[in-house]
């Protein structure tokens, strides 16, 4: 399979013809010839996203044209979810029945929720002085470059584009280089829709393809999701030029568990929360923080839920577990598992990068628990991005809250218990942009979700995000014949 650039509505090689290679994570073998962008790529469909934001149709059609066609995407995501799931499961290894009946039909939904925004966001006038008519209104951007990781990557993509479109943007995409297919396709199904070209263009690459569309004059607002690490190089460029910025970043959530939980909920929650896409989602319930009174019969309960979830082809339905992305990230994830052995952690449930000799090939790692580990640990404290939970008890509420908070990440956070008072209470303590009680990993294209402390800055879903792509311009208007008097007549 080859893959290009989408540019000004065609699919083209890279002006260098540099290509490079998609993986199949669970099997080893390439999936793809994918054009690798450089600087000049990247030009070329920042000039095709600013030509088609300057001078194209896109902002000046009426705001229920420009839903039409945002729903229309919606139609057509739905139409192809079997294609699209299946493009995931190969391209990243997420399970297909978690794409096909989860990522896809929430990706439909947010072009459906942004697809009825453009006509109904208003303007605001002001009571004023006789004579004088003031309003705000709020105009897009320009060129969005919006740049995002593999972990979801169809979601994580349509995450971006959906509101950043409603308000009248153009939108250079860059998906992380590991998984690129179904971003290509995204933007194709576009075009399909009917959405001019250039107003979406995809650019693939990796971290020099992303550097090169964040130092590019032509951009004028960056949408990033990724790590820490690479948001902070991000806004490090983009004060260069006082680039306005939205960073949805790495995290370390805790799955917070009391002693009058209900346990049965509680135990799929956080297995859920812990192991689901293998560890790869950005708010992975990665610490267990569980009332010690409770925690030795929930753990011998947990390990075994998980030992049984069953690792294998993200292609079957009947997987649970699917490989992580990539060799780097399963070296990554060993590497973690090592360290929480040298850090004087236990290991309670041994999975990890165990050989069984009927995964000859791919990047599968099993479900690994760790206890005894003490809040200052490296594997306490940093993003691990694989299936390994790290456990710490608490004697009451106030130790909870201070092991929940005491991260630099704040992202989400969930809380189990069956007092409504303590539910609420914690929810206000704990730092963190997304709070789940008696559920978790909920999400709703209308419920604004973003992180707080290192986790991020700015919303993604609901108006938030709508107007995150949005800049405010406020006219105040003399509608009389007076004039100032100011300084001699
Ligand atoms: P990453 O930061 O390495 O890469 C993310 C994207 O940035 C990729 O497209 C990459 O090519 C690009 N990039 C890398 N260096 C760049 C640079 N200097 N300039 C511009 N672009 C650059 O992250 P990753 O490993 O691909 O993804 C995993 C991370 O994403 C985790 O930390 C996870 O928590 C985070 N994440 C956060 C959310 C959220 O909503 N907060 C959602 C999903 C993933």
């Amino acid at each position: 399979m080859r893959i290009g650039h989408i540019v000004d509505g065609c699919e083209v090689d890279s002006l260098s013809g540099r290509i490079f290679t998609s993986i199949n994570p669970a099997t080893e073998e390439v999936l793809a010839e994918v054009a690798d962008g450089d600087d000049q790529d990247v030009d070329r469909a920042v000039r095709s996203s600013r030509q088609a934001f300057d001078e194209g149709p896109w902002r000046r059609m009426p705001p229920w044209e420009r839903g039409r066609l945002i729903g229309k995407v919606a139609e057509i995501i739905r139409r192809k979810t079997d294609e699209l799931a299946m493009l995931d499961a190969l391209d990243c290894g997420k399970p297909l029945k978690d794409n096909k009946y989860g990522d896809i039909p929430v990706c439909a939904r947010i072009f459906e929720y942004y697809g009825g925004v453009p006509d109904k966001f208003r303007s605001v006038v002001f009571p004023s002085e006789t004579g004088l008519f003031n309003y705000a209104v709020r105009e897009p951007y320009g060129v969005v470059a919006g740049i995002v990781p593999w972990n979801y990557p169809f979601l994580n993509s349509c995450i971006k584009l959906a509101p950043a479109l409603a308000a009248g943007n153009t939108v250079v995409l860059k998906m992380a280089e590991q998984t690129p297919l179904s971003t290509v396709e995204l933007g194709r199904i576009c075009l399909e829709a009917g959405i001019p070209a250039g107003v979406v263009n995809v650019v693939n690459g990796g971290p020099e393809t992303g550097a090169a569309l964040v130092r590019h004059p032509g951009i004028d607002k960056i949408s990033f999701t990724g790590s820490t690490s690479t948001g902070k190089a991000i806004l490090r460029a983009a004060a260069e030029r006082v680039l306005p910025v939205m960073l949805e970043l790495g995290a370390k959530s805790p799955s917070i568990v009391f002693a009058d939980a209900d346990m049965q909920q509680a135990l799929a929650g956080v297995l859920f929360s812990g192991f689901f896409n293998a560890g790869q989602i950005c708010t992975t319930g990665s610490r267990l923080i569980i009332e010690e009174s409770v925690a030795g019969e929930f753990l011998e309960k947990l390990a075994a839920r998980a030992s049984r979830l069953r690792v294998g082809d993200p292609a079957s339905e009947q997987t649970d577990l699917g490989p992580v992305v990539s060799r780097a990230q399963y070296e990554r994830v060993g590497r973690y598992l090592a360290l929480g052995e040298e850090e004087g952690a236990r290991t309670y449930l041994s999975g990890g990068l165990r050989h069984d000799p009927s995964f000859a090939k791919g990047f599968f790692v099993w479900p690994a628990i760790y206890v005894g580990v003490r809040p200052e640990m490296r594997i306490a404290q940093e993003e691990i991005f694989g299936p390994v939970l790290s456990v710490l008890t608490f004697k009451d509420e106030t130790e909870a809250v201070r092991l929940a908070n005491g991260i630099s990440y704040g992202l989400a956070a969930s809380i189990w218990t069956s007092n409504l008072g303590r539910a609420h209470r914690m929810a206000a303590a704990v730092q963190a942009g997304i709070i789940w009680c008696n559920t978790v990993e909920y999400w709703d294209p209308s419920v604004p979700t973003g992180g707080q402390k290192q986790s991020g800055l700015g919303e993604d879903f609901g108006m938030e995000a709508y107007r995150t792509y949005t800049k405010a311009k406020s006219v105040f208007v003399n509608l009389t014949d007076s004039r100032l008097e100011w300084g001699p007549q």
